[in-house]
């Protein structure tokens, strides 16, 4: 039914393994002329689990209704940018918050399957709410490295609550993956980093979902950390493709912090592989990355696609959060990258009038309160009158 195969060398790995000898990237590639599409593209019943038939598991999944996220569109920045159709489809609405969810409805399942009793991640903080939430939903045990103090307060909230083992560590992401990588292989705790293959099966189902509701669009624009998600819904699409559901592909549109941009620098260096940044900086944190583990894979999806890659200020980043915010949708910061990303490069001319645009909104406004509260100012206080109260509106 499918395969766990190397994207260098295409050697066929054990499904249990993240990494090829080699050192390539794994992929799950799903026999696709021998699945039995038990699905209707009639956008009801949206949800990871409705494309179950195209995704890699074997028992009953751990799941907490995943996916299903909402699609809207902004019509005033459709005007202001001249743009066809402009959608945010909203994964911050997701069970804890984030499109993490849908990889963690895979993972956790998988890890299940395998018979571990411990799960473990490096994280900027979603990966760890998620794994945490469907950890605990599945009785397993759950261990968090986090880049202390850069994480949002929401996130590690989360992370405590539903019980994970939550270690801050004195370095940045990057740091944390490369050592829970070492720690998991040498305690068979199962890995939940998006190295981790299964994880991208369950986050492909974003494509699979905006198909479902308006069809193929012409460009999906993401923001790009650890670079998972852009390699997951490309995956999705061409899968799509391949089975003849759907004509073309969108150009997939890659948005990145400036100071955090490794994929932005191999695109306009037209690399295939990235250089890592050492001191990435943003204040969008979940995309606070200099060494994205899925790299190639998110590039070749940006090339292939004849998509684009691009970079934005944290000012920018602000703005699109407010101007989300002001459409009622509300979002963290690295989520508001997208729309920050595609009002640049509407502005600079790379954006077809013609085109149907999908920007990705990852994650909840309510992940990051102290970011929201330090942008927007705090309330104001005065006395218990109504002459007072009145004199402020
Ligand atoms: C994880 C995350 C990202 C980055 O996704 P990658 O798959 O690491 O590129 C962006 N935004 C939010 C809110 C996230 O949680
Ligand atoms: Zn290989």
């Amino acid at each position: 039914m499918y395969s766990v195969k190397c994207i260098e060398c295409g050697k066929e790995n054990s499904e249990e393994s993240y990494n090829c000898e080699c050192g390539g990237l794994l992929e799950v590639r799903i026999n696709l002329d021998q699945v039995e599409i038990d699905f209707k593209l009639n956008g009801k019943d949206l949800s990871v689990w409705k494309y179950r038939s195209l995704l890699p598991v074997k028992i009953e999944p751990i799941s907490l209704k995943e996916g299903g996220t909402p699609l809207y569109r902004l019509e005033r920045l459709e005007k202001e940018l001249g743009i066809r159709r402009i959608y945010v489809k909203h994964e911050g609405l997701n069970p804890s918050g984030s499109f993490k969810d849908r990889g963690m409805t895979v993972g956790v399942t998988k890890a299940i399957e395998f018979n571990r009793k411990a799960v473990a991640c490096a994280s900027t903080g979603n990966t760890s709410a998620s794994m945490a939430m469907y950890a605990a939903r599945a009785g397993l045990k759950a261990y968090v490295l986090l880049p202390a103090g850069k994480v949002a307060l929401g996130k590690v909230a989360q992370a405590l609550m539903h019980g994970a083992e939550v270690i801050g560590i004195k370095g940045n992401f990057d740091d944390a993956l490369r050592i829970i990588r070492e720690v998991c292989d040498r305690l068979r705790i199962y890995l939940l980093n998006s190295v981790n293959p299964f994880r991208l099966e369950g986050q492909k189902t974003i494509a699979y979902e905006i198909v479902d509701e308006i069809g193929v669009p012409d460009r999906v624009v993401l923001p790009v950390g650890n670079a998972g998600n852009i390699s997951a819904i490309y995956k999705g699409f061409k899968e799509f493709l391949e089975l003849q559901l759907i004509e073309w592909l969108p150009k997939m549109t890659g948005i990145q912090a400036e100071r955090s941009a490794p994929v932005y620098k191999a695109f306009i260096e037209k690399k295939d592989n990235i250089e890592p940044v050492s001191n990435p900086e943003t204040i969008a944190t979940a995309i606070r990355i200099g060494n994205p583990v899925n790299a190639k894979k998110a590039l070749k999806a940006i090339y292939e696609s004849k998509g684009l890659a691009e970079i934005v200020s944290d000012d920018e980043i602000i703005s699109a959060q407010k101007l989300l915010a002001k459409n009622g949708i509300g979002v963290e910061p690295a989520s508001a990258a997208s729309v920050a990303g595609l009002i640049k490069l509407a502005k600079a001319g790379m954006i077809e009038s013609d085109e149907k645009v999908v920007c990705i909104t990852t994650g909840n406004l309510l992940k990051d309160p102290e970011t929201a509260i330090k942008v927007s100012g705090e309330p104001k206080i005065v006395e218990a009158s109504v002459e007072k109260v009145m004199s402020l509106m």
